[in-house]
Parts: structure tokens; C-alpha cells; sequence
């Protein structure tokens, strides 16, 4: 499987290049240049997650993994799931489900993207004998995710950037109580730009980069990409492979990407629903078809307040129909702003995709009344899928809300609006007792770069 990147102008890869280099030279994503489509789709049901994820990640890697190596990473990596279904769909409403992706170390459903790729990159490194140092700056899922998918891994260090004081308090422990000595957790003073912008100053450091084998490990890494498509298969197989949308809480639109792929390699998936939160760059995008870029507000759904969706570059390429030219072209109007998309490819994306805003009240509101008529606690991500996929029900069509992370993640706004603090679920009870290991740092790259090969293993 040769990978390719959206802006046509960086080498081609495998998969596992493609996953050890994250972003593609020319600033770019990498695909792949067909995407399979799988047989035997009817025959899923009744597998476990971790065969599914087989059949579903094989086609993709290519020759950079045995069938041996592949299995025992989804083996280990999913093992560190708690619950046995991984990706349970419960049901809401007749014809609503909820899949839930909370279940993982860190509760929410980056860790099934996060632990997987830790351990292929574990396997990758221990077969090449090299050593990389991941720096990643996070809002606060993706960066406890990735701190406990590798910690303990050889040959990797990780330092996780976050806005010092700016993330919730289950989120830093997460980040700050894991004891393993290749991981590290800074808190650096300032907003989350601040941490993305420190992030691309030291990648843009040729020579840093080239010192400790820097590498990434954010939502544009096609791997992660790959370990999402899984989910939409397993859910689709226990309600029968009939027609289903799926309504996608969304930020840099890596999950619902996945759901795209998995559409296109012959998944049943009628329709992808994108919810927003009020930073609703994709809702405004799909509606009007100008993506122009606002000012972040901060909400009460803190992992999607984003306003560059990083990802939409990849629908956008398949939607120009793979012309890397009109991708390069739109990528150079974003920096000053904002692009039309083309009545062609908005078009195509249409057909596809649909999209709602759900605002603060709204979501709090959703909160109270799914508790009311199901019991189930959602975390304000997730409200804003149940919210958006109940103005798109369809009778006859199942509809699918990807639950994103676990309510005792944000227990702040799952109080404010059910008067309940939720609990931590029973493998995380220790949390509040572990004693935390953080680095203060300033907001400036040399203080970084210091910081990192002092502290790097050698
Ligand atoms: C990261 C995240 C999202 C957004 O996912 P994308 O892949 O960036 O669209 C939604 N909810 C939660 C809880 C998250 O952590």
C-alpha cells in the first residue's frame, strides 16, 4: 500500500513511514492512494473487536507488519480497554444508539487510535533500533492519551505540552501521574496556540528535529486514522449491516474522517453527521461552503474548540477529486483566512456529510434530558452528538452517536447540569491519590529545546 500526500509534493510512503513521519513534508496529510474495500463484510458479526480490528487495519499496513506482529499489537493494545465489547453500542431511543469509546485508560476514544499505534511503534523501533522523542501539545485528551499509551515503551521519550491551569483536573493527573521515566508532562505557561506554536517552531528546527529524532503523534497521523475506521465496522455488524448514519462529535475531524473511509471500503454508512460545538467552522463550511477561519470561544466541550480542523483537508482532497494542485492552492488562501470550496467538490461532500451546531444551553439541556429518559450520563461532547443526531432521525434508518469520552472526564459541566458529580469508573479510582511529576515551562522555544535533550533518554 503506497501512501501519498494531499499536496502532491512529498515522497511516497509506506505505511509505517507514514506513521513514524505523521506530517508529510510538503505540510500535507498522507493517504492512501486507493482505499480497499473489504470482503466478507457480512460475515463480522459475532467477532471480537480485536478480529475485527484485524480484518479492517490489515489491508492498510501493507507489507510494514507481519500478520503475527499486527495481531499481538491489537491484542495488547485493546486489552488495556475495560470493558469486553471495547466499543459497546447501547441504545437511547428507538432507532438511536450510542456507541461508547470511554471505556479506555484515559476515557476517551483516543486511546483507541493512541494504544495501538504505541505498540506498532514499538514494534517498528525495536526492528530498526532507532530512538525518537514524540513532543505533542495538547487541550487535554490527546496528550493524556498518548502519555499512557507509551509510557514504559523502549526507545521513545514524550513530552506533552499543555496550557498550564487551562485543562481539566481528571485530564492533568492523567498526564502527571504516570510514573514511567520516558514520559513527561510540561506545563507551559499560556493558551493551547501558544503550546501548537511552540510545536511547529521545533519542527521547523531542522537540526533539533534531526538531533532527537522528533516525531507526532496529533490527529493527522493516517495511523491514528486507520485504528478509528475500526469502530464503525463493529457497530454496523451488531445492528445487521443495514443502512446507518452516524452523527460525529467533531473537532480537527479525524473521527468522522475514519467513518469516511470506512464508507468508501464498502461499510453500509449512509450518512456522516458533523456536530459542533459553537466553534463551528465545519458546520458553517458544509452550510455555506466558505471555510473561513474565527477566533476560538472557549466552551464547556473543550476538546473541539478548534478552529482549523486539521483533517477536512483530507475530505477536501477526495472531494477535488485528488487534484493535489487545488488542495495546495486552498491550504495557501487559508492562510490568509479563508477559501471558497467549489460548487463541484461541496457538492460531492454534501452527498455525504451533514452537520449541526449545538450551543452551551443546548448542551447542558441534552445532558439533563438524556439522563431524565435513558439514565445514561453523557460528558458534553457527546451531548452535542445525541443533540445533533436527534434533529437528523430518520425512521427506518439506525442512527449511530459516537460517544466520545467518559461524563467523569468533565464532571464540571455534567454537574452543572444533573446536579451529580459523576464517578471516576472503578479502574481509575486511585487518580486523586497518585503523587503528580510535572515541568513548568516558559513559553519559548529555546527553554524547550533545552528541556527535552536534558531530559531525553540517550
Ligand atoms: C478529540 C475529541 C473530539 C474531537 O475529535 P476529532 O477527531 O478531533 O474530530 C471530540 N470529543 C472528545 C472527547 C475528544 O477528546
Amino acid at each position: 500500500m503506497r501512501y501519498v500526500s494531499t499536496r502532491g509534493q512529498a515522497p511516497v510512503l509506506n505505511f509505517e513511514e507514514a506513521m513514524l513521519s505523521g506530517l508529510a513534508r510538503d505540510g500535507g496529510l498522507y493517504l492512501p492512494e486507493t482505499i480497499p474495500s473489504l470482503e466478507g463484510i457480512e460475515a463480522l458479526d459475532g467477532l471480537s473487536y480485536e478480529e475485527v480490528a484485524f480484518r479492517v487495519i490489515r489491508p492498510f499496513t501493507g507489507d510494514s507488519f507481519t500478520d503475527e506482529e499486527l495481531r499481538g499489537a491489537i491484542d495488547r493494545a485493546y486489552a488495556r480497554i475495560s470493558h469486553a465489547a471495547r466499543a459497546p453500542l447501547v441504545q437511547l431511543a428507538p432507532g438511536h444508539h450510542l456507541l461508547e469509546l470511554f471505556h479506555g485508560p484515559t476515557l476517551a476514544f483516543k486511546d483507541f487510535a493512541m494504544q495501538l499505534i504505541a505498540q506498532l511503534f514499538q514494534i517498528a523501533l525495536t526492528r530498526s533500533g532507532q530512538r525518537i522523542t514524540i513532543v505533542g501539545a495538547t487541550s487535554g485528551d490527546t496528550g493524556s492519551a498518548a502519555i499512557e499509551a507509551f509510557r514504559g515503551i523502549d526507545n521513545v521519550d514524550v513530552f506533552i505540552m499543555y496550557p498550564h491551569g487551562r485543562v481539566s483536573e481528571v485530564q492533568r493527573r492523567q498526564m502527571t501521574t504516570p510514573a514511567a521515566g520516558n514520559v513527561h508532562a510540561l506545563a507551559v505557561t499560556g493558551h493551547f496556540d501558544d503550546c501548537q506554536a511552540r510545536l511547529k517552531d521545533l519542527f521547523n528546527d531542522h537540526a533539533f528535529r534531526d538531533e532527537v529524532g522528533l516525531a507526532g503523534v496529533n490527529s493527522i497521523n493516517w495511523a491514528r486514522v486507520v485504528a478509528q475506521i475500526v469502530y464503525y465496522f463493529t457497530a454496523c455488524a451488531s445492528l445487521g449491516m443495514r443502512q446507518t448514519d452516524f452523527c460525529v462529535p467533531t473537532g480537527n475531524f479525524g473521527d468522522i474522517f475514519a467513518g469516511s473511509i470506512a464508507r468508501r471500503m464498502g461499510l453500509p454508512v449512509r450518512r456522516l453527521i458533523v456536530a459542533t460545538n459553537q466553534n463551528d467552522i465545519l458546520h458553517r463550511a458544509l452550510s455555506t461552503g466558505e471555510y473561513r477561519v474565527g477566533e476560538v470561544a472557549p466552551s464547556i466541550s473543550p476538546s473541539m474548540d478548534i478552529q482549523v480542523s486539521s483533517n477536512f483537508e483530507r475530505a477536501l482532497y477526495l472531494a477535488y477529486g485528488q487534484d493535489a494542485g487545488a488542495i495546495r492552492q486552498l491550504m495557501a488562501e487559508l492562510k490568509a483566512g479563508g477559501f471558497s470550496i467549489s460548487q463541484g467538490a461541496l457538492q460531492t461532500l454534501r452527498e455525504e456529510f451533514r452537520s449541526g451546531r449545538v450551543s452551551e444551553e443546548e448542551t447542558l439541556a441534552t445532558i439533563t434530558r438524556t439522563r431524565n429518559t435513558t439514565g445514561e450520563v453523557l460528558c458534553p461532547h457527546s451531548a452535542i452528538g445525541v443533540a445533533v443526531a436527534e434533529r437528523h432521525l430518520e425512521p427506518g434508518v439506525p442512527m449511530v452517536t459516537l460517544a466520545t469520552a467518559h461524563p467523569a472526564k468533565f464532571p464540571d459541566a455534567v454537574e452543572r447540569a444533573t446536579g451529580l458529580c459523576p464517578a471516576l469508573p472503578p479502574h481509575m479510582e486511585g487518580l486523586f491519590d497518585l503523587p503528580e511529576r510535572v515541568t513548568r515551562v516558559e513559553n519559548e522555544v529555546e527553554a524547550l529545546k533545552s528541556l527535552i535533550l536534558e531530559r531525553r533518554t540517550r
